[in-house]
């Protein structure tokens, strides 16, 4: 796996593929940086080694050319956070650009016009790819949160580039954590998938089921799987198509070793409200009028205990109905577990969709080993995908 490591850019233009897809408020300010700073780490490498960079992002879902989608608006923040001054291209193909980046001096930085302005990018177009070529030496991935996307700018450019590409410190720290989980985590491993629907984990329960020692099953897929044993579970959320799917993977579980824990109690509501009447009720006797919207107590006590025993923890979806503060607890106490597990050396993971939004809101950014900038990207790869931005690396 080349890594940005194995280069050394002195007096070469990085071509630089990040993700600065960042949200916006009405006066264009940047809302939330992370993804800007995730990046910086590796635009420094290359300006510290003598190079220059050329940095390529998407930003929105633009129709064509659309002001208020442009990459000039991220000029301040980019700037502020790298602490170098940009040069702004007006768009990221063509004569004008290609001049800017023949001319960039070691130390500067290029910024291009969004990708998306041109629907060559999303739909993979080769000529569109190799125009974008002709503005590097040497290519540089580093955008978990289109890795999972064939586009023109995260994976046909690698093409043209075929000694000379490599992952960016972000990508190449995502890709180590999730091997860190799904090839070598030390054991007992442990995943949490929790959130609504079992339809949607469905193929990463399958894939999970190869790498892990025990699984907690938590969130609004609970019911699938009780209501399948013979459980009542009220007007709870469940996938009634999916109780065959939720029986045949405990069986695989069990013929795999791996053990699977369910909630044994919920709070339950009357209605879905954070001012609904709630009641702790064991999960396989609700009653209609009433439905689980987070883990019980006595749940909560035992996926402690699992994560306690944990080396390598996988986080992924909610135990609950956190937006709602009243079913935000067994959420945030799962959260806490896997921080204390965490400072006692495990290695946690927590990603897709989602999870980072929760872990985000309760503050436990910090105090896990690691969380992962891809919504799509991630829960692909737990699914045991390739993802074509990261082939194109390997190739
Ligand atoms: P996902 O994107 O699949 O990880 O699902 C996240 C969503 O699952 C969150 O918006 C939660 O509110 C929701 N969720 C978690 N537990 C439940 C539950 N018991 N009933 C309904 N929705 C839930």
């Amino acid at each position: 796996m080349k890594t940005i490591n194995d280069f050394n850019f002195k007096d070469k233009k990085a071509l630089i593929r990040v993700d600065f897809n960042v949200p916006l408020d009405e006066n264009f300010n940047v809302t939330d940086a992370t993804r800007i700073q995730s990046a910086k780490t590796t635009i420094i490498k290359v300006l510290e080694d003598g190079g220059s960079c050329v940095l390529m992002s998407h930003l929105g879902r633009p129709k064509g050319v659309e002001d208020k989608y442009s990459l000039r608006h991220l000029e301040n923040a980019i700037e502020d956070i790298v602490g170098v001054e940009l040069i702004i291209a007006k768009d990221c193909v063509g004569a004008e650009v290609e001049e800017l980046a023949k001319n960039l001096k070691p130390g500067t930085v290029l910024l291009l016009e969004n990708l998306r302005f041109h629907p060559e990018e999303t739909s993979g177009d080769r000529d569109f790819a190799e125009k974008l070529s002709r503005l590097g030496d040497i290519y540089v991935n580093d955008a978990f949160g289109t890795a999972h996307r064939a586009h023109a700018s995260t994976t046909i450019v690698a093409d043209f580039f075929p000694e000379n590409k490599c992952f960016g410190f972000l990508l190449a720290k995502e890709i180590e954590s999730i091997k860190k989980v799904m090839d070598n985590g030390e054991k007992p491993v442990l995943a949490v998938l929790g959130g609504a629907k079992v339809s949607s984990k469905i193929t990463i329960i399958e894939n999970i089921l190869d790498k892990v020692d025990h699984l907690i099953i938590g969130g609004g897929m609970t019911f699938t799987f009780i209501k399948a044993q013979g459980g009542s579970v009220g007007d709870s959320i469940c996938e009634d198509d999916k109780m065959d799917l939720a029986l045949d993977i405990l069986k695989q579980a069990e013929a795999k070793n791996v053990k699977i824990h369910l909630p044994v109690d919920v709070l339950a509501a009357d209605a879905f409200s954070n001012d609904a009447e709630t009641k702790v009720i064991d999960v396989t006797q609700i009653p209609d009028g009433w439905q689980g919207l987070d883990a019980g107590p006595k749940s909560k006590a035992i996926f402690d205990d699992v994560v306690m025993q944990c080396k390598t923890i996988l986080w992924n979806g909610p135990l609950g109905v956190f937006e709602m503060e009243t079913f935000a607890s067994g959420t945030i106490e799962l959260g806490n577990s896997i921080a204390e597990a965490t400072k006692n050396g495990a290695f946690s993971l927590v990603g897709g969709g989602d999870s980072v939004a929760a872990v985000k809101q309760f503050g436990f950014e910090k105090k896990v080993s690691y969380v992962s900038t891809g919504g799509g990207a991630m829960l692909e790869s737990l699914e045991g995908k390739t993802l074509p931005g990261i082939a194109a690396i390997l190739d």
